[in-house]
């Protein structure tokens, strides 16, 4: 690439790196951390700034306030002077007040004006209108005998009282004004401080909210890390929080979470490996059944029928093996709807029984039924029928032979009890506990030949939980097993 189309590139990259960065800043600013910080800064900082500009405000009013007082004092207090050494008719002496009145002047840095009724001034402090006369309502109002006070936008105070003699009637006017100077000076100063004080407060909240955060999110921090590494797949990550407030409660929601997605995936991993053990037993029987036909030279027919024969059972035994999984894997879901219907449990099980009764004969093992109720029961028909059959197939099956089952059917207001007993081989306390696991059989060799897949249980097992029920074992071995069942009558969603 030439010098040119280089720099050209980093032309057409650098808006490209603005946006990111600007994207960046604000990602950065919806974090926790900001939002806290954005919010204790309006919570302080915003009062500040409307108390300030209160607070300025109520000053200025009051230094006015209290200077307009002073000038209608000053007032007041030269046009009594007026009156008292008859000021307005004898000119000798107006000269000695005149004096009086220059000094008082200038101690209140007010500018003081005598005028007559006719408006004309007598005494001018700053010597300005001396001689003219002046004019307006304030002075109007005066010369009626009203006091008259008015602050004008540029602070400038005017405050004019009437002049009486001694038998009360008005001869002039004293007007008094004063501009307020220096208050400028005096807010500058004081937004000056408040804008250092704001700006530390900031700086304040600025660090305390960080600490907070750090102390709030430190927690938040470990909930995250311990999330992330749960996520890429590290299940035996767990979050180490003691205490008791809501993050605490996170966490420990966090680990339950993760020990029951721990649980699925072993399961899950069991399963997968279960089944392709299962499903690989049946075909490398197949595979050496076919391969020694296809290696012996002429083949009897006889040998042949019986070869085929037991690769049809093996295909047999992978396709019960497909079925049950699936019916598992159907029961697995979790929207799976019930088909909900009303009807005898008793026919129910007459016709279990009836179905198994030619396998029962085959192995000489015989089935009693007793019917304590007529019980009918809200429930999918037919999960619950293949939930029954399993465990009737399983007593005739896992019976020895002259053996004997017993079904027993009763119930409550509330719920059916089945129970299905046998004289069989027992089941020992620590396969007991195995025995609902998908897959499992108690003795492999001779359960496979019994045609089990070791989903049975699993099914049955499922499908009476669907229901709300439950199913017990008791069992003891060489004696035989009792399995418990209870649905209840009415399907409770
Ligand atoms: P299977 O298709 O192998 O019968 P199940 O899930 O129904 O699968 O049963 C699992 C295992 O539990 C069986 O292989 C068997 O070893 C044992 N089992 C089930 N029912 C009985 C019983 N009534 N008596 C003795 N063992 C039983």
């Amino acid at each position: 690439m030439t010098a040119d189309g280089l720099t050209k590139k980093k032309a057409i990259q650098l808006p490209i790196k603005l946006v990111r960065g600007a994207r960046r800043l604000l990602f950065g600013l919806r974090t926790l951390r900001w939002r806290l910080f954005l919010s204790y800064l309006v919570v302080s900082i915003i009062p500040m700034f409307i108390l300030w500009g209160n607070i300025v405000n109520i000053l200025e009013d009051h230094l006015m306030e209290e200077r307009a007082q002073e000038m209608r004092f000053l007032s007041n207090q030269t046009a009594h002077l007026a009156t008292d050494t008859d000021y307005m008719s004898n000119p000798i002496i107006r000269d000695i007040i005149n004096r009086e009145m220059f000094a008082s002047s200038r101690s209140h840095q007010a500018r003081i004006i005598v005028v007559d009724t006719m408006a004309m001034v007598l005494f001018d402090s700053l010597m300005v209108y001396g001689g003219n006369t002046v004019a307006g309502p304030g002075i109007m109002q005066a010369l009626e005998g009203v006091q008259h006070s008015t602050v004008n936008d540029g602070r400038l105070i005017t405050e004019i009282a009437p002049i009486f003699d001694n038998e009360n009637i008005v001869v002039g006017a004293v007007i008094v004004t004063h501009r307020v100077a220096g208050l400028d000076a005096l807010f500058s100063e004081i937004n000056r401080l408040t804008i250092g004080f704001i700006a530390l407060l900031g700086f304040a909240v600025a660090v305390f909210v960080m600490l907070i955060a750090q102390w709030l999110l430190r927690p938040m921090r470990h909930i995250l890390y311990a999330t992330k590494e749960i996520s890429r797949g590290h299940l035996e990550e767990r979050v180490n929080l003691s205490g008791k407030d809501e993050f605490s409660q996170l966490g420990l929601a966090i680990n339950n979470m993760t020990d029951k997605l721990a649980r699925v995936e072993t399961a899950r991993q069991e399963f997968v490996s279960n089944v392709s053990h299962e499903l690989k037993t049946p075909l490398s029987s197949i595979k050496v059944l076919s391969e020694s036909l296809i290696h012996q030279e002429n083949v009897e027919g006889e040998v042949y029928k019986e070869f085929l024969t037991d690769i049809t059972s093996e295909v047999d035994r992978m396709t019960d093996i497909v079925n049950e999984l699936l019916t598992l894997v159907r029961l697995d879901e979790v929207e799976l709807p019930l088909n909900l219907s009303n009807f005898s449990l008793n026919k129910m099980l007459e016709e279990v029984i009836k179905r198994l009764k030619p396998l029962a004969n085959q192995r000489e093992i015989s089935i009693d039924f007793a019917e304590l109720r007529q019980v009918n029961i809200e429930a999918d028909e037919m999960k619950i029928s293949l939930a029954l059959s399993n465990l009737v197939e399983n007593a005739i099956k896992y019976n020895n032979p002259g053996g004997h089952v017993k079904i027993l059917l009763d119930a409550d207001h509330k719920n059916v009890f089945v129970t299905v007993a046998d004289t069989g081989t027992g089941i020992n306390e620590e396969n007991q506990a195995k025995i609902f696991t998908r897959f499992f059989r108690v003795d492999k060799g001779r359960d496979r030949e019994t045609g089990g897949t070791g989903l049975g249980l699993s099914i049955t097992h499922k499908t009476i939980l669907l229901h709300k029920g439950s199913i017990k074992l008791t069992s003891k071995e060489e004696e035989g097993s009792t399995f418990v069942v209870r649905i209840p009558l009415h399907h409770r969603s």
